[in-house]
């Protein structure tokens, strides 16, 4: 995939609308549906800005949670969840779909921008294209939920076509969305079919930083692999195989690979299904010369809670009835010292349980380690994004990624329907 495409600053927007994907799929409290956290929407203001201050009218739009568009399949998944279709109703369907409406996000980015932000009653129906036709440079608009709309997530031409329309005789479509770049949606990519296409800034950053990583990476690359599962990381793992010259293992993932050795694992977190895979990556890591660094020690638990008793044993050697938590200290040290002399880092998956404080010294070394090293520091992963801010070393890293999913996907070396979509320089 190429990672030089056109950004903003590449297209006159200069009295023109501009269709701008954002990332605001924030999270909201149930009860009264405040905005939870606005990081997403502030993360977007840099863009926004600039396309003001050149005089386009931002005609801006995300997603929202998963609203069912669909009154029927919205009954269909409601009864296969077990609930009764007598209280299936439509009002009770309709809430739902209130409940994503974009007036939160609105009232936030104009609280933010500290300008209005006119809110549009539909997507591409009538209400959005009379105030999109209304538009003055300098202006902002939010369109509803996109998901609001059956042919969002079906990438329907139709629907992607009358979004691009909003825009006018010579609109510009800017996609800022990182966390939902992995999706070829109408709004997502469908769009670039009938607009010139380019990068905000937010986008540009990760394809600057990620897709640098793994096409360009300043050397020695080291991926730090954790997290829980070695089954949602196998397309990592494999592919930083083909690019880094050391990959760290941590995580709960870290028991299959023991296990696949001939180790003893406990109750830890166990997939019988991936153990040739795991013996499969060591032999390749082998061949290709990839310095492979398993855990050597590890602190296991007698339950899994806060405040569980713990002990560190040799990796590969757990007791039945306790389950490893975190790295050991050996670990730790082994780890650190791979990471100094890295020109690049790329990490995904904490190496430990980070959400027990008993069980984040681990996360926390690598995190402190990375943020000693003169290296590249990339971050990609919700948890592990949300680990480091945790843990409070997100200013010491150079990159910390947007997008969770997205983020896996990029590393996986996966093509970016959003961003193959966009123009290339
Ligand atoms: P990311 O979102 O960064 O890709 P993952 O979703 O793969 O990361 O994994 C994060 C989760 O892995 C965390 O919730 C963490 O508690 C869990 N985890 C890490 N180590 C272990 C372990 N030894 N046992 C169980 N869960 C673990
Ligand atoms: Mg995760």
């Amino acid at each position: 995939m190429n990672y030089n495409k056109k950004t903003v600053k590449d297209v006159d927007v200069k009295g023109k609308k501009v269709l701008l994907r954002c990332d605001f799929n924030v999270p909201q409290d149930k009860a009264t549906g405040a905005i939870t956290d606005d990081k997403r929407i502030r993360a977007a203001l840099p863009t926004i800005q600039y396309l003001l201050d050149q005089g386009a009218a931002v005609i801006a739009c995300s997603h929202l949670g998963k609203p069912e568009p669909s009154f029927d399949k919205w009954v269909k998944k409601q009864s296969e969840k077990g609930k009764d279709p007598a209280s299936l109703t439509r009002e009770k369907w309709e809430k739902t779909l209130e409940a994503l409406c974009m007036e939160p996000v609105a009232k936030r980015l104009s609280e933010l921008l500290g300008k209005n932000v006119i809110l549009s009653g539909d997507v591409v129906g009538p209400d959005a294209q009379a105030k999109a036709a209304a538009l003055q440079s300098g202006e902002i608009m939010l369109l509803q939920n996109t998901r609001f709309e059956k042919g969002e997530t079906k990438n329907d031409p139709e629907l992607a076509k009358a979004m691009a329309g909003l825009t006018g005789a010579d609109g510009v479509y800017v996609s800022d969305a990182f966390g939902a770049v992995h999706r070829a949606h109408a709004s997502t990519a469908g769009v670039a079919a009938y607009l010139p296409a380019v990068s905000g800034f937010l986008i540009q950053k990760e394809l600057e930083f990620i897709g640098g990583a793994l096409a360009d990476p300043k050397r020695p690359l080291v991926a730090i692999l954790g997290g829980a599962k070695v089954s949602s990381k196998i397309g990592v793992i494999n592919n930083l195989l083909e690019i880094a010259d050391i990959i760290i293992i941590g995580g709960g993932m870290a028991y299959t690979f023991a296990k696949a050795q001939g180790g003893t694992v406990g109750d830890s977190l166990l997939e019988s299904d991936w153990l040739d895979y795991c013996n499969e990556m060591i032999s390749k890591a082998q061949s290709k010369g990839v310095k492979l660094l398993l855990p050597l020690d590890t602190v296991i638990a007698d339950k899994f809670a806060p405040d569980a008793n713990s002990q560190v044993v040799k990796n590969g050697q757990i007791p039945d009835g306790w389950q490893g938590l975190d790295i050991g200290p050996e670990t730790v040290k082994a780890y650190c010292e791979a990471v100094r002399d890295a020109g690049t880092v790329i990490w995904n998956g904490p190496m430990g349980v980070f959400e027990f404080d008993k069980f984040a010294v681990g996360t926390k070394a690598v995190a402190e380690a990375l943020s000693k090293t003169s290296a590249i520091t990339i971050i990609g992963g919700g948890d592990s994004a949300a680990a480091v801010q945790q843990l409070g070393y997100a200013d010491q890293m150079t990159h910390i990624s947007t997008g969770g999913g997205a983020s896996l996907e990029f590393m996986e070396g996966k093509e970016l329907p959003g961003v193959a979509c966009l123009l290339d320089k």
